[in-house]
């Protein structure tokens, strides 16, 4: 019988996440394509993270017929429940393989390894020697050729592509019950669900940094195909997706893709979309979107604000619609071919708030507008980030929500624009860029972190994560979920309601909501605006108490006994 492993090291790109709880598609369609050729074939998933936890796994992957690593990270993200494998980790992994075949599949084999913003990718040049193929073009398809050709090495042509979106179709079908191996599933498991590749903005060159527009132009996955898709993951018990394999899903369809740079969005195939996924699956838990191009919706206000409400309609809230501004500065702008003016991005951010900004179920706006910003672009200088920082600046006083800011460095690609530029400007400008970032953490996201949740909004569903000491950290399910620090140590793994306290820059704190008097940590008692150190203690010395009059004679001040009450329930 045959027998493979998925070692999924973990992607990030600009247009596709991969990162738990997110599993890419890569992994679903290459066990797809391996299902599709032998259906009794043995498939083993596993993670890197897994691997970095029990070595002992390497054991199992060295009894393989074929190990497939899918890695690469081609945007610097920040991570919590994992962290993309390094070259040297893979290498060390490979090394111990003597059996198997290894094929190095994902963006680190196009484009090699991003190691960090700011930080040129290493190629692929340091775990050649540990690969027998190195596949840039897509994995799944030259997966699917070496079984057909009897795993001879002399056939594979690394550089093989899909013919068009259509040949996916069967190996996203087949492979969804991979992610039954995922250690996240089901509760925590997001899907990335891809709906095209290729950005229309291909045809005048794309951005100078962005490998999608290498990708050619947009070939789009048909309607059924994404929908069937999910309709087979959510039969296997998924209940998260995102559809966040795209340049900017408010294009999707777009009939003069291909021929314009902007095409004009097709709210129909929208509709038509988002209305099939919820028939297929009516109890899913989180359906977010991702990028969207603000150049398309300040030119297609109409379309745009019909298909927004559609997202709204049918998605689930807490939606992040992640606009690539990468700067502000029209110097930056030109020289970089960017997609979109300052102004242009401040419709498209007006236009979200109004259609979007109407708290949902569980506690956050249906769909507000996230900001990425590139720093180490061409043309950069000390103005750009003051214009940058002017115009972050007029969005808080116009008083508009956004829901996150991304303050990234560049990651220099291969056979993008700017990887001739490299990392230089990004080194010359290193000490401004984080005098920046700190001011615009205190000075913009601080305070719409304050607007965006009012102390005592309470967040559903948080799930958590990691401790801190004793601090537990969590986050909703979904696109761009903030990050949640509850006060004291909380069961992980679980999902809690909270009500926000506290602010970070980029995090809130929030205690759980209602909070179980007789049974709360003392640090989370603490955390209550008002309770101090000193209540917190006398609390605990006189549980339990069995109803609020109990909680009120014990405290000193009964104003603050009364907020108190907001927050705590009286279970034994
Ligand atoms: S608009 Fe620019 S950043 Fe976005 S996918 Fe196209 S080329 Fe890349």
């Amino acid at each position: 019988m045959l027998k493979v492993t998925i070692l999924d090291g973990y992607v990030d790109e600009p247009t596709c996440l991969g990162v738990p709880p997110y599993i890419s598609p890569y992994p679903r369609y290459i066990a797809g394509a391996i299902w599709n050729y032998d259906s009794f074939a043995q498939i083993f998933y596993v993670t890197i993270d897994q691997i970095r936890n029990n070595n002992s796994l390497i054991e199992d992957l060295s009894k393989s017929d074929i190990v497939v690593v899918v890695a690469g990270m081609s945007v610097p993200g920040r991570y919590l429940s994992g962290f993309p494998a390094s070259p040297n980790e893979i290498k060390n992994i490979m090394e111990k393989l003597s059996k198997p075949v290894k094929i190095l599949t994902g963006p680190a084999a196009r484009y090699g390894f991003g190691i960090a913003g700011g930080k040129k990718t290493r190629d692929t040049s340091i775990v050649k020697d540990v690969f027998d193929i190195i596949a840039q073009g897509d994995g799944e398809t030259i997966v699917y050729d070496f079984l057909k050709n009897n795993m001879s090495l002399e056939e594979i042509n690394p550089q093989e592509c899909r013919r068009s979106a259509k040949d996916v179709r069967d190996f996203a079908i087949k492979g969804a019950s991979i992610v039954k191996q995922h250690p996240f599933y089901p509760n925590y498991l997001i899907t990335e669900i891809e709906t095209y590749r290729g950005c229309p903005r291909s045809i005048v060159g794309g951005c100078s940094f962005c490998s999608e527009p290498s990708k050619g132009p947009s070939d789009f996955r048909p309607i059924e195909d994404v929908v069937d898709e999910i309709k087979t993951l959510y039969e296997r018990g998924v209940r998260h997706f995102r559809l966040g394999n795209q340049p900017c899903i408010f294009s999707y369809m777009s009939k003069d893709a291909g021929s314009v740079e902007f095409p004009r969005p097709n709210p129909d195939a929208l509709e038509q979309l988002f209305s099939g996924i919820r028939r297929v699956a009516p109890s899913l838990g989180t359906l977010h979107i991702d990028n969207a191009n603000p150049g398309v919706l300040a030119r297609f206000p109409v379309e745009c604000k019909k298909i927004a409400k559609t997202i709204i309609k049918y998605h689930t809230s807490g939606d992040v619609a992640a606009f690539g501004v990468e700067s502000a500065d029209p110097v930056v702008i030109k020289k970089n071919n960017l997609k979109a003016s300052a102004d242009e991005v401040l419709i498209a951010v007006k236009l979200l708030n109004e259609i979007g900004s109407k708290r949902g179920f569980n506690g956050m706006p249906e769909l507000l507008p996230g900001l990425n910003f590139v720093f180490g672009l061409d043309g950069e200088s000390k103005s750009t980030y003051e214009l940058n920082y002017e115009f972050l600046k007029n969005i808080l006083d116009q008083d508009l929500l956004l829901r996150r800011i991304n303050l990234r460095q560049i990651i220099p690609i291969p056979g993008t624009k700017m990887y001739q530029t490299g990392n230089r400007i990004m080194l010359k400008n290193k000490y401004v860029f984080q005098r920046f970032k700190r001011k615009v953490r205190e000075g913009i996201e601080r305070p719409m972190l304050k607007r965006l949740l009012p102390s005592g909004t309470v967040l559903t569903n948080i799930f958590t994560e990691k401790y801190d000491g004793k601090l537990t950290f969590g986050r909703q399910l979904g696109s761009y979920p903030l990050l949640v620090g509850v006060p004291g140590v909380h069961m992980l793994n679980n999902f809690l309601d909270v009500k926000v306290v506290d602010y970070g820059y980029r995090s809130i704190t929030a205690v759980p909501f209602p909070m179980n008097i007789n049974s709360v940590p003392r640090e989370t008692l603490q955390a209550i605006p008002g309770i101090g150190e000193k209540r917190a203690l006398r609390v605990l010395a006189n549980r339990p108490f069995k109803n609020e009059k109990q909680l009120i004679d014990s405290l000193d001040d009964v104003d603050i006994a009364h907020k108190i009450l907001e927050y705590v329930s009286f279970n034994p």
